[in-house]
């Protein structure tokens, strides 16, 4: 009995320490379907089995798409898309699924026409249209439509780039977006402020999208702005203290992903990014650094949000910042044997690091992409200045005499002595599997880089330069892509 106890609590334990394991990547889901109308459609299973009321748009008219979002979320009612002149099929019988009895279309004739609004009337919905003859009238009706918001939110109306970040906050806020042009304010924006007593505005984008010539024109302004659409919705994220315990990705020029996307953010009390959609951006990979995020919705299907993103999300080396810095440089050769310049090999090796840690979606640095020399100390003030996540020194090993041989990976103790001694732990066995040489061990020293850092921080020691057989290994570039392979299997595994 007391065995059959032991070997149960024994497998209870070996559960609790392997599932944490198993789940090591970041969670990542998609959702999307074959065409704008079927993501959209996918969007609102979502949230949704039935629903009384719908908003349509049409699939092109992103304008008006973008104000109908948070009058959807007010409503209680998924956003779809059609096509001008005929209800879209995919929406049509998700309309027919959900049991929708009342339709409210978001935009004039041109775009959703009155025979796709007779084609709704015929499955017994009845339909009410809010539209203005141009983009600024339209966002002002759909304003008015709205109860009670205390601020607004202003958009240039032509440039839909700006938006989808802010989507979320606006609807779960119950503030309407509202268009301008890029130097002045229409007269249909300027009535419903006045009309509905809107006491405070958020612009969103920057000079480029809104002038400052704007700003006297709207009560209490705030703006926020981004060098690009990428930094921009990071910029909202962080400005606005959104929630990013789960964050929607969507690709920056996809409108009409987007905007559903950020409603569905909005319906989970949620963020949303957007990015490119064939490699992260840079302000994205840093949102998501900083925030630490690790549970992502995809939204829209390959090419809009390829597989490579999808799997850079997936990494958990996902926006950390990692300083590569490949030992020595220009007069300073660091050993000479075999025909080497450690140098040499150390900034071959610490290029392909860098090439493995980008193409996984981290933010790498590197000390010198060059034959420069920097000081010590400048290595360990730069990887500082750039807030690195991690340090990491490469270098060639060398001795007086040509028998030692085999790899060794050094950690300190001043700084992050934990973390430093598992990031070592995880890249030192890979390094001397892969490369096939003498595994030397974890080992502490006080080597100035890894002693000054005060992030987690190791120097790897590949090879030895003066043994024959691990020079003739770091001649070949299989091999100095085996040891890059092995720091950067190593570095993943850590953050697991
Ligand atoms: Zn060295």
């Amino acid at each position: 009995m007391r065995s059959y106890i032991k070997v149960l609590s024994m497998c209870f334990f070996g559960l609790i320490l392997f599932v944490p394991i198993a789940l090591a990547d970041n969670s990542v889901k998609r959702v999307g379907g074959n065409s704008r109308y079927g993501t959209a459609v996918e969007i609102s299973k979502q949230t949704y089995s039935t629903a009384s009321t719908a908003v349509i748009v049409s699939g092109n008219a992103y304008a008006d798409a973008i104000v109908a979002a948070p009058l959807a979320y007010q409503k209680n009612a998924p956003l779809l898309y059609t096509t001008t002149d005929k209800l879209s099929y995919e929406t049509k019988t998700r309309l027919k699924d959900m049991r929708t009895k009342n339709v409210i279309i978001v935009g004039g004739t041109p775009v959703v026409s009155s025979n796709t609004a007779n084609q709704i009337k015929r499955m017994g919905i009845s339909i009410k249209r809010i539209a203005g003859s141009n983009r600024f009238e339209t966002s002002a009706r759909v304003a008015k439509a709205m109860t009670a918001p205390s601020k607004v939110i202003i958009l240039n109306g032509f440039l839909y780039e700006d938006a989808p970040a802010i989507i979320p906050y606006a609807a779960k806020n119950g503030f309407p977006i509202l268009f301008t042009n890029k130097t002045y304010i229409n007269s249909a924006t300027t009535a419903v402020i006045k009309d509905k007593k809107i006491r405070s505005s958020i612009i969103v984008g920057s000079t480029k999208s809104i002038s400052n010539s704007v700003n006297k024109k709207l009560p209490s302004p705030t703006r926020i702005s981004g060098s690009n659409r990428y930094e921009l919705a990071a910029n909202i994220v962080q400005k606005l203290n959104l929630s990013t315990s789960k964050v929607y990705v969507s690709n920056g020029y996809s409108y009409s992903d987007a905007i559903v996307g950020a409603l569905l953010a909005a319906m989970n009390k949620q963020s949303l990014i957007v990015t490119d959609g064939q490699n992260l951006s840079v302000g994205t990979r840093k949102i998501i650094g900083s925030e630490n995020a690790s549970n992502f919705t995809v939204i829209g299907t390959p090419p809009a949000i390829s597989t490579k993103v999808f799997n850079q999300l997936k990494n958990p080396v996902v926006g950390e910042t990692i300083f590569i810095d490949p030992g020595h440089g220009d007069q300073d050769s660091g050993a000479v044997a075999n025909g080497l310049l450690e140098k040499e090999i150390n900034l071959d090796i610490a290029k392909r690091v860098n090439m493995k840690l980008n193409a996984s979606g981290a933010l790498s640095v590197m000390s010198r992409s060059n034959d420069t020399f920097y000081s010590l100390q400048e290595r360990v003030s730069k990887a500082a200045s750039t807030q690195a996540d991690l340090f990491i020194s490469i270098h060639g090993n060398a001795n007086d005499s040509s028998s030692p041989n085999g790899s060794e990976t050094f950690y300190d103790t001043t700084y992050q002595a934990t973390k430093s001694k598992r990031l070592a732990d995880q890249i030192q066995p890979k390094l001397a599997t892969y490369l096939k040489t003498r595994n030397r061990g974890v080992k502490r020293a006080g080597f100035y880089v890894i002693k000054y850092s005060r992030m987690p921080s190791v120097l790897v020691e590949t090879a030895f330069i003066t043994n024959s057989s691990d020079a003739s290994k770091l001649k070949q570039s299989v091999y100095k892509d085996k040891a890059a392979q092995a720091i950067y299997d190593g570095t993943v595994s850590y953050y697991k």
